[in-house]
């Protein structure tokens, strides 16, 4: 089968891979769309995050839906012919953690397109059939791949346990800020500010939920949510930036004893944080991984119709163009939001 492997820094090819044969417990997927992630473009031009590096070539992507075309033995033959979304990563389901409802800090969690675990760049993949979840038959595949970033919004939110009335700031409105800014509203925010560097993404959010969207590189951040919160600062932060900066600016501009989440990856190691505001602030810092327990929920809210998903998705491209989204979205051309790789 054709796949795209990474092979180095801003080098992806088209490549022969040898089809997966499923496992008893497996589902085999003929892959229909996978999405351009912000984390897939950490490993396209640097071959890390933090401590996971690629050291041998590698097929990217996690966020796909596709077309389950058999079952091993021990799997639900029923699945067999249904579109799937697919969470992805695949835990170990023995650990502590995955006994005590963390499974998405699973040690041995196998993460496709994660060193070493090859991902969805490609024309089939085999899965464990109970992470497959069947969406209804109006869903498009590349609507389908939307939900990993949907649970992670989903997953984001829930980690500030909001309360409806409160107040919230979005750093970062990529894909992952827009999403998480549809479900604060709906968990009931009632002002919801929203920032980022580039226009196209502020003029995005304010369609997308942000009641005050503004440019943080002509606005400076935590000066603008102060002032229009008459200096208290909002309830929640939710950092969902590709930086290291962000994390400063939201436990600055949250108010006093208030959350910030992190969900947004500045693929470095360490990042500065203002420690002694955070303390006399007492500040409650929650890191997000991923998702967990999120994928059934986010479902149910996508084919509600709820949230939007589809206008997010602003390009297609065809799986041997892969570089030329990862590029695309790297540079931030043509307005992108999210790319889908469509076969
Ligand atoms: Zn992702
Ligand atoms: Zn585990």
């Amino acid at each position: 089968m054709k796949a795209v492997k990474w092979f180095g820094p801003h080098d992806m090819r088209t490549v022969d891979v040898e089809k997966p044969v499923p496992k008893p417990h497996e589902a085999l997927i003929r892959i229909e769309s996978t999405g351009v992630c912000g984390s897939d473009l950490h490993y396209y031009s640097d071959g890390r995050i933090g401590q996971a590096t690629i050291t041998e070539p590698l097929i990217l992507g996690h966020e796909y839906a596709g077309l389950v075309e058999a079952v091993g033995a021990e799997a639900d033959p029923s699945l067999v012919g249904k579109r799937v979304a697919v969470e992805p990563g695949i835990p170990c389901l023995h650990c502590e953690w995955c006994h005590t409802g963390h499974y998405n800090v699973c040690p041995d969690m196998v993460f496709p397109g994660g060193p070493p675990h090859d991902g969805a760049l490609c024309e089939y993949i085999a899965v464990h059939a109970r992470f497959c979840f069947p969406v209804p038959d109006s869903m498009s595949a590349a609507e389908a791949a939307m939900l990993e970033p949907l649970a992670v919004a989903v997953h984001t939110v829930e980690l500030a346990g909001l309360k409806p009335g409160e107040s919230a700031a979005i750093l970062g409105l990529g894909p992952i800020g827009l999403l998480t800014a549809q479900v604060a509203k709906l968990a009931g925010v009632s002002l919801l500010f929203g920032t980022d560097l580039e226009q196209y993404r502020v003029a995005a959010g304010a369609k997308h939920g942000v009641d005050k969207a503004f440019n943080a590189s002509s606005h400076d951040t935590v000066e603008t949510i102060l002032s229009e919160t008459n200096g208290r600062g909002v309830d929640v932060v939710f950092d969902c930036a590709r930086s290291s900066v962000t994390p400063s600016l939201a436990c600055r501009a949250v108010r006093p004893a208030g959350r910030v989440i992190l969900t947004g990856i500045s693929g470095t190691e360490e990042d500065p944080l203002p420690v002694s505001v955070a303390r006399r602030k007492e500040l409650t810092l929650q890191w997000c991984r991923r998702f967990c327990f999120d994928y059934p929920r986010s479902l149910a809210l996508l084919a509600s119709g709820r949230v939007d998903v589809a206008s997010l998705v602003t390009h297609s491209y065809a799986l041997e163009q892969a570089g030329e989204a990862f590029d695309l979205v790297l540079n931030f051309r043509d307005n992108v939001l999210k790319a889908s790789i469509d076969q």
